[in-house]
C-alpha cells in the first residue's frame, strides 16, 4: 500500500461507523472503512431492538442529543430509501410504558414528568385508555404512559443502508481483518496496520463498539468501554397483536412489520461472552407473557444477544487525548441506533470544519 489510502480511516462498520463514514462521503471525504467482520453492521449494530426512545435518558446533556438524532430520522430514512432502494423501516408507533401497582405509577409518572419538563411529549392513560390503544394488555396492567414521539426501526437495513449510501459515494471498506496497532511516524499517528499492511490516513476514527478501550489502548490511553451483553427473544405473531412500543417488568416488545414481536433485552456484565441463556431467555418470556397474556400461544421463532458499549459517562465522542488526529465515538450503550444520525453527522462536521453544530464538549475524552 502506497502512502495516504484515505483522508479518514474508520476502525469499525457498525452503525456509528457507517453513520460517519455515510456523513463524511456525503462531505466528498475520502474514507475507509476497515471491520474485521466479513460484513458492516454484525455485531451490536445487528443485534439490536432498533428502539428509538426520544426520552433515552433525562440527565443534562444527553436529551438535546436524543432529540437531535430522532429528529434527522424521517429524512435520513427517505434519502436512504431514494438513494439506495433499502426501507430502514423507519415507524413512529409511539411507546406505552405499562404499570401493575401503585408504586410503579409513581415512579413512572415522576419520569414521564421529567421527560416533560425537557420538552418530550408524554399522556397518562388509564387502564381502559391503554387497553383501547392496546387490547392484547393484560387485565393486571393498571395504566400506562404514552410517548407518541418513540418509533422504531430495522437496525440492520439501516447499517446496510447506510453502507451502500457511502459506498456509492466513494467510501471503501475492508473486511475480514482486524486493526492490531496504529503506525506512528515521530510523534504523530499516521496509520493503521491491518494484516501485517500499514494503511496510511491522515485521521483516525475509533468506532469498535465494546472494543473500542481494546484499540485506544494501543495508543497507551485508557478508554472505560466495557461489553454488556443483551439477549433478545423473537416471536412470531400473525396477525399483530400491538400497534406501539410496549415497555415494563424490566423488558420492552417491539412490534416489527413482518409480525414478529421482539422481546428484550437483558443487561449483563458477562465479558465478551455472547451466549444466549435459558435464564435470560426465560425471564423476558415470563415477563413479555405477564404484559401480553396471549404471546404465551405464539410461535417461538428464535433468540439472539449482542454486546453493547457500555460506558459509564458514554459516550465518548472526540479527540484522544495527546493525539490530534484520533478520535473515540464509541460508548452508546443502549442508545447507539437512536444516537447514530446525529453522531455520523457531529464526528463528520468534527473532521471537516473544526466545529460540531451541538458541542462534543460534554462528551469529550479526558
Ligand atoms: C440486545 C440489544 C438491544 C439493543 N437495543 C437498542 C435499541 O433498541 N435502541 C438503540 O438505540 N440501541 C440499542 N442497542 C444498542 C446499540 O445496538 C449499540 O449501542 C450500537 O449498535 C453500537 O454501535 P457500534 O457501531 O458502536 O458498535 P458495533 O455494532 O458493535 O460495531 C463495532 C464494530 O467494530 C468492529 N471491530 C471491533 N474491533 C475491531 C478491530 N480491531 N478491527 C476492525 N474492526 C473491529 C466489530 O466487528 C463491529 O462491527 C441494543 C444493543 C443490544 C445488544
Amino acid at each position: 500500500m502506497t502512502k495516504n489510502n484515505a483522508d479518514v480511516i474508520i476502525i469499525g462498520g457498525g452503525i456509528i461507523g457507517c453513520a460517519i463514514a455515510y456523513n463524511l462521503a456525503k462531505a466528498q471525504v475520502k474514507t475507509l472503512v476497515i471491520d474485521k467482520a466479513d460484513s458492516v453492521g454484525r455485531e451490536a449494530s445487528w443485534a439490536g431492538a432498533g428502539i428509538l426512545a426520544s426520552h433515552a435518558s433525562t440527565r443534562e446533556p444527553y436529551p438535546e442529543l436524543c432529540r437531535a438524532s430522532l429528529s434527522l430520522y424521517p429524512s435520513l430514512a427517505e434519502e436512504l430509501k431514494a438513494q439506495t432502494l433499502i426501507d430502514i423501516e423507519f415507524i413512529q408507533s409511539g411507546a406505552i410504558s405499562v404499570f401493575f401497582s401503585e408504586e410503579e405509577r409513581r415512579g413512572l409518572i415522576g419520569l414521564a414528568e421529567r421527560r416533560v419538563d425537557r420538552g418530550f411529549s408524554a399522556e397518562v392513560l388509564t387502564a381502559a385508555q391503554a387497553r383501547e390503544l392496546e387490547p392484547a394488555l393484560s387485565e393486571s396492567v393498571i395504566g400506562g404512559i404514552r410517548f407518541p414521539h418513540d418509533a422504531h426501526v430495522r437496525n440492520p437495513k439501516l447499517v446496510k443502508a447506510l453502507a451502500k449510501g457511502a459506498g456509492m459515494l466513494g467510501t471503501q471498506f475492508v473486511f475480514g481483518n482486524s486493526v492490531t496497532d496504529f503506525r506512528r511516524e515521530n510523534d504523530s499517528i499516521i496509520g493503521v496496520e491491518v494484516n501485517g499492511e500499514v494503511i496510511y490516513g491522515d485521521t483516525i476514527v475509533i468506532a469498535a463498539g465494546c472494543w473500542s478501550g481494546q484499540i485506544a489502548s494501543l495508543l497507551g490511553y485508557s478508554l472505560a468501554i466495557e461489553p454488556a451483553r443483551g439477549q433478545i427473544v423473537l416471536v412470531e405473531a400473525m396477525p399483530p397483536i400491538l400497534r406501539h412500543i410496549i415497555d415494563g417488568l424490566d423488558v420492552y416488545l417491539v412490534p416489527r412489520t413482518d409480525g414478529k414481536i421482539l422481546i428484550g433485552a437483558t443487561v449483563e456484565f458477562a465479558g465478551y461472552d455472547k451466549r444466549t441463556t435459558v435464564g435470560g431467555v426465560q425471564s423476558m418470556i415470563e415477563a413479555g407473557v405477564a404484559i401480553i397474556p396471549e404471546l404465551s400461544e405464539k410461535s417461538f421463532v428464535q433468540t439472539w444477544s449482542g454486546l453493547r458499549p457500555y460506558a459509564k459517562r458514554g459516550p465518548h465522542l472526540g479527540k484522544v487525548p495527546g493525539f490530534h488526529n484520533v478520535i473515540v465515538a464509541s460508548g452508546h450503550f443502549k442508545n447507539g441506533i437512536l444516537l447514530a444520525p446525529i453522531t455520523g453527522k457531529l464526528i463528520s462536521e468534527l473532521i471537516t470544519t473544526g466545529t460540531p453544530s451541538i458541542s462534543l464538549n460534554p462528551f469529550r475524552l479526558g
